[in-house]
């Protein structure tokens, strides 16, 4: 009898709880990985996340081997293919870390069902989240909308259980059921777009510690005062190894002593208790994705859902290309097309200009960062987009709206950021550098600008824009629900 362990977005050896118990039923292990994008609906993952996957798996076969073992590699639905390898390796169990995507948790629990069906043991774990979302409650016994509270529970829970250490050895079966090569899974681009990804990054779970130790070493100190300035490199970058999990959570909270205390809102507890409290948004973005899973799609407020959006193709293709003549939001989206990634405050203020300066559906903005970002994590990203639209039950309320130039000067003073992403702006002055647009012709001559050709003239003028979506906001019905607790942007 073997014991399958199926990988799915828990691509590491540490800290596995499925792996562990894998190894603690003494029977030999399959190491197997589904792709089985196409019954994922929102789940399936985009461009980026494909890239990145295929790196990751070939890093954690390579960590497998190292161990006298190997992952199996299979394409098609995944209860189908799962029920094909348990009668080839004769399985007596199948474990599995839990995923939270709405059209995977459905998925999940019928595989779970028909695998039991079948005779085979199904177990599942968590091996993604410091707490499951169902764990934390509020006084009525309901979900929280409002992040503070919410953490402020979790960290009442008392300590987080200590990570798991990685198996020494993996127990092989006598022979090994056929796999895919890693090519056939086909998840590398065809048409070579990815060497800035490939620069950028080092997937996998060696990849992701590395980072972790440098974070916890070099970065932590300056953390606070420097995380929301895009040209400094003063945040983790661990964000793609969380999605992808080849890092945990519970290894992240315990490679810093912060004590408990200074965890609390409020309290005063340095680099790390903020760095901790960016993890807890993340748990907090899957605490919502469970309890309110239609808020892939919807808007958590429901008078969003009457709000007058303008969906311009035109528009759009401008933003989605860096072309709105905006410098710091060009430079964000440049960022996001050359590395698979953004910079957190870029991130809010390029989701703000498309919303609210453009009235073009914040779905639409989550769609292109879904595919685009190597990050990408159907949580995270719905938390993030609908907090700047507005429509989150804790978001940035729809009245604030980010001016992309005073935001630019506040955060990308010298422009290094703006110069990097858009070398046509490189000889701006640092005075016009976030507003082309506004320069005096000499200085644009000066610095070899051509409006309308060589960088595109704004595509709207942003205090007309600002008036046209506070007038949509305010005749829009207003529901009475007061959550709020606009922290992210702090
Ligand atoms: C519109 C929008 C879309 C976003 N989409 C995603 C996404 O698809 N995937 C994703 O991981 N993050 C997303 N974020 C959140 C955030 O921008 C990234 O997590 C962060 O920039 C990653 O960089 P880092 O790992 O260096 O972060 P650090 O500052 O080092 O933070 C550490 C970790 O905390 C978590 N975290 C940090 N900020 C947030 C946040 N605001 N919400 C939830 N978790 C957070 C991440 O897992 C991150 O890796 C989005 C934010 C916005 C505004």
């Amino acid at each position: 009898m073997t014991t399958i362990v199926w990988l799915r977005r828990d691509l590491r050896l540490r800290d596995q709880p499925a792996l562990q118990a894998a190894v603690q039923r003494g029977e030999p292990i399959v190491p197997l990985f589904i792709d089985s994008s196409a019954e994922e609906g929102s789940s399936a993952r985009g461009g980026a996340s494909r890239w990145w996957l295929h790196a990751s798996l070939e890093s954690l076969d390579s960590q497998l081997r190292r161990l006298g073992s190997r992952l199996i590699l299979r394409q098609g639905p995944a209860l189908a293919t799962l029920l094909q390898l348990i009668t080839e390796v004769n399985a007596s169990a199948v474990v599995w870390n839990r995923c939270y995507e709405p059209t995977l948790i459905k998925r999940d629990q019928s595989i779970k069902a028909a695998v039991k069906a079948a005779g085979c043991e199904a177990s599942s774990y968590n091996g993604a989240l410091l707490r499951e979302p169902w764990e934390v409650r509020n006084g009525s016994g309901n979900p929280y909308r409002v992040f503070t509270p919410y953490w402020r529970a979790c960290l009442a829970q008392g300590e987080v259980a200590k990570p798991l250490g990685a198996p020494s050895k993996l127990s092989a079966p006598a022979s090994w059921p056929k796999s895919l090569a890693l090519e056939q899974l086909g998840l590398k681009p065809l048409i070579p777009w990815d060497q800035g990804l490939a620069a950028r990054w080092s997937p996998g779970e060696p990849g992701a510690h590395k980072l972790l130790t440098r974070f916890t070493t070099q970065r932590v100190a300056g953390y606070i005062q420097e995380r929301d300035f895009p040209a400094l490199d003063a945040t983790s970058s661990l964000s793609p190894h969380l999605a992808f999990g080849e890092v945990s959570p519970r290894q992240i909270w315990h490679a810093f002593t912060a004590p408990k205390a200074a965890l609390k809102p409020g309290a005063s507890g340095g680099g790390a208790a903020a760095f901790l409290r960016q993890i807890g948004w993340r748990e907090f973005a899957y605490h919502l994705l469970f309890h309110y899973p239609q808020t892939v799609q919807e808007p958590l407020r429901p008078e969003f859902s009457a709000f007058p959006w303008e969906p311009q193709p035109g528009a759009l293709r401008r933003w989605q290309r860096g072309q709105t003549g905006y410098p710091i939001i060009d430079a964000g989206i440049r960022e996001l097309w050359t590395t698979g990634t953004m910079h957190n405050r870029v991130r809010m203020l390029v989701g703000s200009f498309l919303v609210k300066d453009l009235l073009i559906p914040w779905q639409e903005g989550a769609a292109w960062f879904w595919d685009t970002l190597v990050d990408a994590d159907l949580a995270n990203n719905t938390l993030g987009w609908q907090w700047v639209a507005g429509c989150g039950a804790d978001a940035a309320p729809y009245f604030r709206i980010f001016n992309p130039v005073t935001q630019g000067e506040k955060f990308d003073a010298t422009g290094a950021y703006v110069r990097r992403w858009v070398p046509e702006l490189a000889r701006l002055p640092n005075k016009w550098i976030q507003q082309p647009f506004a320069a005096p012709d000499a200085v644009l001559q000066q610095a070899g600008v051509v409006l309308g050709s060589t960088y595109p003239r704004a595509i709207v003028d942003h205090s007309v824009a600002r008036d046209k979506a506070l007038l949509a906001y305010h005749r829009m019905p207003k529901s009475k629900d007061k959550d709020s607790d606009t922290g992210l942007a702090t």
